[in-house]
């Protein structure tokens, strides 16, 4: 492409997206608390931390007095403090699952591993927040929340350790080889209990005060799993092992701790009874582990959506200076100016990094943003449930299951009837809906952010040529590469978020709200036909009839297709929905910056084309998409089916060329059109059998066709989006040092 091959009469976006931009396309603001708290992330980020990486701290395993200055400057930044409530030393009240994804992108930005180490004394405190008795809650978050000013005090710092040693733990978190049992129990005194716990590859063990670890009952006076909280100055051992030797977040610790130590059974995270001598915890460690990780697997999800960001302002850097300095590039010449953003690919390959850059973020942003409404509900959620008396067991199922019913049908409402208000207005009604959708939010952002960031942050690293896979090249990429596959990892592999989505996916709420959100993108694209919503609504149309024809049909052998072991179905399906989720996400977010760019000062400033590029990126990533979900439903609607062969079962659907003759008598032209024609010593055309047919196909091609159409003018939006690129304006150097 050349530049001035494509020359629409609109504007262009002139400068990189900023922050005003940001705040309204991730919906903060109004929150101008946030805004301050990004600042100050960033200042350190761009400061301490990419001071760290620049001077090569990335290169050891160990926790140097270097990489521990990061604490410090993460309380001063108010980072630490993020997580408590104001009144236990905090300052942000109310639900902070936006505060902490804000956190985490910003340092993500700039280094991995620097966010990992900052969220991982969260996510040790998270079990004591969402399942800790009111006195643990007080008692811990107390002693980790940062220094005010003039206190002389440092504040506890914490470790969340599941992991155990090959064989246990990894996908399947309910087998725990880590053990309680009582150590003492005197009549009428608390009892004491001994843990033995190993753990493998935990965050922040060099330094970790206190750790919220998962055991499993030793001992016939203890029921089941729970967690327990372990403080370093226990009597016996906690020890922390050594350090692991990470090719990837190396400014965090990681290691391998062993600890053998007895604690009183008041550390048993969220409580416990004692029934006919036996200690029963509250709750078991998966109740907890869900709890925690169902908020802070987005947080991880968003880390490298930052990356992929983060990659654009480097790679045209390098991209238009590339060919500065040879004699044949002087000042003014196409060659000098724009470099390799002369050519096509590299353009549209960056246009695919920032695409799928957006998209990631507005899909992770959604998801934290979701879970910051579905907070305060579910607090009420289960006052209301015991006030009615039916908080746990059969008797809750059942009523939830009338109130999906009942959601799923005022869901397929007309958006018009008066009856619909009731998803408002009833209370349950609202919770499942919001509960429904922050089940498939949360995998799909961890799983597609993560698993398809990596692979295109390795499109970013190859844009830069050699130079990015050097520890020279600016932004850190070959670095944000590989961390990305930690983001992948941890908290649970790909195939943990696979397994949840192929079940919350096909909850009857979630899916009445799917067939919703089809109708959603079609009035969009009435409206906004450049956005690609269209094509998106008719991708969405064929995932969903994928799934129904799935849940319904049989593979060749008679087995069933959508069924928890076939994760050869479930799985890919799961992938194909997180497409389509990150889309939607993104176009929203564009929508949102048309309808309130205009009012703010800042981003108004040349809004339109910046409104202009981001839909252009939103119709590039929805063409991937909807190309994405053409492939895995196509292999799943057929891949079941035996092809058929050139044998006698396979020629009762061929013609015999005989008897074609025939036909063409009566109908001319038959001949020609016939597919299959085998001649009476069996010879038959070149190729694998007699063409295959499947049931229902006709519907299913009906859609691909309707998908291929779809796809009209997709290339033209990415043609606007490379001459964007080509032209806007960056800063003269990154604001961090390389
Ligand atoms: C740097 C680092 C920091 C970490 N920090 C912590 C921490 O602070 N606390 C903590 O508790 N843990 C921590 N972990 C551990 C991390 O959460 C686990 O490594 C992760 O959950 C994967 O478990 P695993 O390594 O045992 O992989 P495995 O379970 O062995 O998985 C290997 C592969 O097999 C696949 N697989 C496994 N089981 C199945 C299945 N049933 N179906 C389909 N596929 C399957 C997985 O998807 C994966 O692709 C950390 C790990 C690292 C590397």
């Amino acid at each position: 492409m050349t530049v001035a091959a494509v020359t629409p009469a609109r504007e262009v976006m002139r400068t990189l997206p900023g922050d005003a931009v940001r705040q309204i396309l991730w919906r903060f603001a109004d929150r101008y608390e946030l805004h301050m708290l990004v600042q100050s992330t960033r200042a350190v980020a761009r400061g301490p931390v990419a001071r760290l990486v620049a001077s090569g701290e990335r290169n050891n395993h160990e926790w140097t007095p270097a990489k521990n200055e990061l604490l410090e400057a993460f309380d001063r930044a108010g980072i630490t403090g993020v997580f408590m409530e104001p009144e236990h030393g905090g300052f942000l009240s109310g639900p902070k699952n936006l505060a902490m994804a804000l956190v985490a992108f910003e340092l993500a930005w700039v280094d991995g591993g620097a966010a990992t180490g900052s969220l991982a004394s969260g996510l040790a405190l998270a079990p004591i927040h969402e399942r800790g008795t009111p006195e643990q809650v007080e008692h811990y978050m107390r002693l980790a929340a940062p220094p005010q000013p003039g206190e002389d005090r440092r504040p506890w710092r914490g470790a969340f350790a599941l992991t155990e040693p090959i064989p246990y733990v990894g996908v399947d978190t309910g087998l725990l080889s880590g053990k309680l049992s009582v150590a003492e129990w005197t009549e009428g005194s608390e009892p004491m209990l001994k843990v033995e716990k190993r753990g493998r590859f935990i965050t922040n063990i060099g330094f970790a005060n206190f750790v919220t670890a998962a055991v499993d009952s030793g001992d016939p006076r203890v029921k089941g799993t729970c967690m327990v909280i372990l403080e370093e100055g226990d009597p016996g051992i906690f020890d922390r092992g050594t350090a692991t030797k990470k090719l990837v977040h190396q400014l965090s610790s990681t290691g391998d701790p062993i600890f053998s130590l007895t604690i009183p059974a008041s550390r048993i995270v969220g409580g416990y009874t004692v029934k006919d001598g036996v200690i029963v915890p509250n709750y078991n460690h998966s109740e907890v582990i869900e709890a925690v990780f169902r908020r802070t697997r987005v947080t991880v999800g968003l880390m490298t959506s930052a990356k992929l960001l983060s990659a654009v302002e480097p790679v045209i850097r390098y991209q238009r200076g590339r060919f500065r300095g040879a004699e044949t590039a002087t000042p003014g010449s196409v060659r000098y100016e724009l470099g390799i953003q002369q050519r096509e690919d590299a353009l549209h390959r960056l246009v695919d990094v920032w695409a799928s850059g957006e998209a990631s973020a507005s899909l992770g942003f959604a998801a934290a943003r979701l879970f910051d409404e579905v907070d305060p509900l579910e607090i009420e959620k289960n006052a209301q449930l015991k006030e009615k008396g039916i908080a746990g067991g059969r008797a809750e199922l059942k009523f939830w299951r009338e109130v999906e019913q009942k959601t799923a049908r005022l869901l397929a409402l007309p958006s018009k009837d008066p009856a619909r208000e009731e998803l408002e207005s009833d209370f349950f009604a609202r919770y499942a809906l919001l509960e429904a959708q922050a089940n498939v939010l949360c995998p799909a952002t961890k799983l597609w952010n993560t698993g398809v960031g990596v692979n295109m942050l390795r499109e970013a690293v190859s844009l830069m040529g050699g130079y990015g896979i050097t520890e020279d090249c600016p932004g850190y990429l070959a670095n944000k590469w590989m961390d990305a596959q930690l983001e992948a990892t941890y908290e649970g592999p790909e195939a943990v978020q696979r397994r949840q989505l192929s079940i919350t996916m096909t909850n009857e709420v979630f899916l009445a709200q799917f067939r919703a959100w089809i109708k959603e993108m079609r009035g969009i694209a009435s409206e906004r036909p450049g956005t690609g919503a269209c094509t998106l609504a008719t991708a969405m149309t064929m995932w969903l009839w994928t799934l129904e024809y799935l849940q319904n049909a049989k593979d060749a052998n008679g087995e069933k297709l959508y069924a928890g072991p076939r994760q050869g179905v479930t799985f890919p399906l799961a992938d194909a929905l997180c497409w389509l989720l990150a889309s939607r996400c993104q176009i929203l977010d564009v929508l949102e910056l048309e309808a309130r760019g205009p009012q703010d000062p800042v981003a108004s400033e040349g809004l339109e084309g910046t409104v202009n590029f981001l839909r252009d990126l939103c119709h590039v990533q929805n063409a991937r998409a909807a190309g994405e979900v053409s492939r895995i439903c196509s292999e799943l609607v057929y891949g079941y089916n035996r092809h058929p062969a050139w044998d006698t079962e396979g020629h009762k659907a061929c013609f015999l060329d005989e008897e074609l003759d025939a036909y063409e008598a009566i109908i001319p032209g038959m001949a020609a059109s016939a597919r299959d024609v085998v001649t009476i010593e069996g010879k038959h055309p070149l190729k694998a059998g007699p063409c295959a047919g499947c049931a229902g196909s006709v519907d299913f091609l009906h859609l691909q066709n309707k998908l291929a159409t779809c796809l009209t003018g997709t290339r033209l939006a990415k043609d606007r989006a490379a001459e964007a690129v080509a032209r806007v304006m960056i800063p003269e150097a990154l604001d961090y040092p390389a």
